[in-house]
């Protein structure tokens, strides 16, 4: 063994510390043990197989599903001054051979393959012939059918624990339920104590939910606040969404491609591999978009519509602030939004059983919206986790909204509905409660209800969230199928009769638009050290567009920005840096120190 897994941390990777578990699970995989590491995305889950890979003699074999993404592992792996080689159907054939041939010549450190490619005779006999250091099982949640992603060829990794009984066998994933664990530890021969479960928290994603008001201004004006010149993605439930949405940010000057399945292929490749080369461009895609992307860099996720589940919108929010610096994740939810998708269970044809589930769901998922406490206090709860204390960094813990006994406001709210004849939206509702001289009020004769004007002590935007707090309640329901006219749910009676009390929450959004722009803590690297920054950015597009690669596979954004507060004018203090080990202070540290002296002399 040349070097302990510390001196592997700094001198390859630039790191100074370990994170979390990784220092438990690597001296563990190092001390020749196995298990199954559950740790979120972005938690640091390459680093566990990758810094034993250099620990321990032999070539370690990566197993994954997602040959996309080998590529760029392999790539960021080079970077490093890594022996690292990827062998899959994707390649040109020349480069296989080159690929099998340094295999086979005990050239390589790192090896990723497919489990259909691993799986073949001829690549377990020529495994056979080496010294492996471990299996590494990426995205082990599709050994299991209980998982989301079952892959039937996963199944036959079984024969690992066989094959190689004296061979470490870690497997990774970011997502798996208890039941799913027990599966993949029965299914991979795994012993049930070496399970390490990481927090699922990922402290460094603020969660902002606003009530749709405007869709489009909102999420713009969450661009250009906060996240002008960064990657993100921007996600809307329809391909046509898509394709207007993001010709449209264009249009506002927001550099942004479109991604959705009905796009041809190439089309697809090709806005992806742009979203990843480029520093500031944002996606708007719809789901079909993520999976398998692992850009760190990403600075927002944003959603114009409902995800489908909490689960979905953890997954889809996940994919920014990979690289542990601030990000933010945006939700904009309407009434319309949680009609619709009510509406879609409610008519779906599946069973009984399963709409129930379907609906606990969605409730959660309103739940969580219309929540006056903290967000992720709620989201981690939802996920088995509980935290005590509030997080401090989501929109109701840093903006608290005011909670109220809403009784009255919905009861007058409910019997409006009820005296108009459950036939109108809430645009009309309003109109009465506030006394409004409208056409249509006249035609109707509404202004002869008993709950004409008497409602004047809220304002429209006030009974606007009212009306949205009742429908996530489902005190209120909206028919889409009609024209949108609101209907008493099924607990209004009782609310009505006053049996039972309505607690409400001030809608904090049009507070919230003054004092916004106070405070912005989420940037990534101080004021006075901005411009130092984006030189150093340029920089780096430079020298990625020269070799064909992601700029994050060269420094990520931590380093440029840990770079431009200290501020090194020499290769030692260069070395410091968080993120240089020996083969980019090689290869970089010139470059990016005539940056920083140029700027500073300037
Ligand atoms: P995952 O595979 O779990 O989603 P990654 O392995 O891609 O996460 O790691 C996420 C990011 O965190 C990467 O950019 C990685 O370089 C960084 N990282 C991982 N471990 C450390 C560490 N100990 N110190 C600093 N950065 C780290
Ligand atoms: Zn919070």
């Amino acid at each position: 063994m040349s070097q302990s897994p510390e001196q592997i941390l700094k001198s390859v990777f630039g790191f100074p510390a370990f994170r979390g578990r990784q220092e438990e699970v690597i001296h563990h995989v190092v001390a020749g043990g196995s298990g199954l590491l559950v740790m979120p995305t972005g938690g640091g889950k390459s680093l566990c197989y990758q810094v034993p890979a250099l620990a321990l003699p032999g070539v370690a074999v990566v197993v994954s599903p997602l040959i996309a993404l080998m590529q760029d592992q392999v790539t960021a792996l080079r970077q490093l001054g890594v022996r690292a080689a990827a062998i899959n159907s994707a390649m040109e054939f020349a480069d296989l051979v080159a690929a099998e041939n340094a295999l086979r010549a005990g050239e390589l450190d790192l090896v990723y393959v497919a489990p259909e490619r691993l799986l073949t005779d001829r690549f377990l006999a020529l495994l056979d012939e080496l010294r492996v250091a471990l299996f590494a099982i990426d995205e082990a949640h599709c050994v299991s059918q209980w998982g989301h992603d079952f892959r039937p060829e996963y199944r036959q990794l079984e024969l690992l624990a066989t094959r190689y009984p004296a061979v470490p066998r870690l497997a990774l994933t970011a997502t798996a339920d208890e039941p799913t664990r027990a599966d993949i530890v029965e299914r991979l021969a795994l012993r049930p104590d070496d399970v390490f479960i990481a927090g699922f928290d990922r402290p460094n994603i603020r969660y902002l939910i606003a009530p749709k008001d405007n869709a489009r201004t909102q999420i713009l004006n969450f661009i250009k606040g906060e996240h002008a010149g960064q990657s993100g993605i921007v996600y809307c439930l329809s391909r046509q969404a898509v394709e207007e949405t993001s010709v449209w940010l264009n249009q506002q000057g927001i550099e942004s491609l479109p991604y959705h399945a009905g796009l041809d292929r190439a089309v697809r490749a090709a806005n992806q591999d742009r979203f990843l080369k480029e520093d500031a461009m944002v996606m708007t895609a719809t789901i079909a978009f993520g999976m398998g992307i692992d850009k760190p860099d990403v600075r927002f996720v944003a959603h114009m519509d409902l995800p489908k589940s909490l689960e979905a919108y953890y997954q889809e929010t996940g994919r920014a602030g990979r690289d542990g610096l601030p990000a933010e994740a945006f939700l904009v939810y309407g009434t319309k939004d949680i009609a619709k998708i009510r509406q879609f269970t409610e008519n779906s044809g599946a069973p009984e059983a399963q709409k129930r589930i379907e609906r606990q769901k969605l409730d959660a998922l309103i739940g969580f919206c219309e929540s006056a406490s903290c967000r992720r206090q709620i989201l981690l709860s939802y996920f088995g986790e509980n935290h005590h204390e509030p997080c401090g960094n989501c929109d109701t813990c840093l903006n608290p909204p005011a909670v109220f006994d809403g009784t009255v406001a919905a009861q007058k709210l409910m019997s409006c509905v009820y005296r108009t004849d459950q036939m109108f939206g809430a645009g009309h509702v309003i109109d009465v409660l506030l006394g409004g001289n409208t056409e249509r009020i006249r035609k109707f004769g509404h202004d002869t209800v008993s709950t004409y004007g008497i409602g004047k002590e809220h304002d429209r935007r006030e009974w606007q969230s009212f009306v949205r707090q009742l429908v996530a309640q489902n005190l209120l329901t909206v028919d889409i199928a009609g024209h949108g006219g609101l209907h008493l749910g099924p607990g209004a009676r009782a609310v009505l009769k006053g049996e039972r009390q309505v607690m409400l929450r001030h809608d904090p959004a049009a507070k919230k638009a003054k004092s916004a722009k106070a405070k912005r803590t989420s940037a990534v690297v101080a004021e006075a050290d901005e411009s130092l920054f984006g030189a150093l950015r340029a920089c780096r597009a430079a020298l990625a567009r020269e070799q064909g690669v992601p700029p994050y596979v060269i420094f990520h954004d931590s380093t440029l920005a840990a770079m431009a507060a200290d501020r090194p004018t020499d290769k030692y203090g260069f070395a410091l840096l968080p993120g240089v080990g020996g083969a980019k202070l090689e290869r970089y540290a010139e470059a990016f120190l005539a940056v920083i002296n140029d700027h500073v002399s300037a």
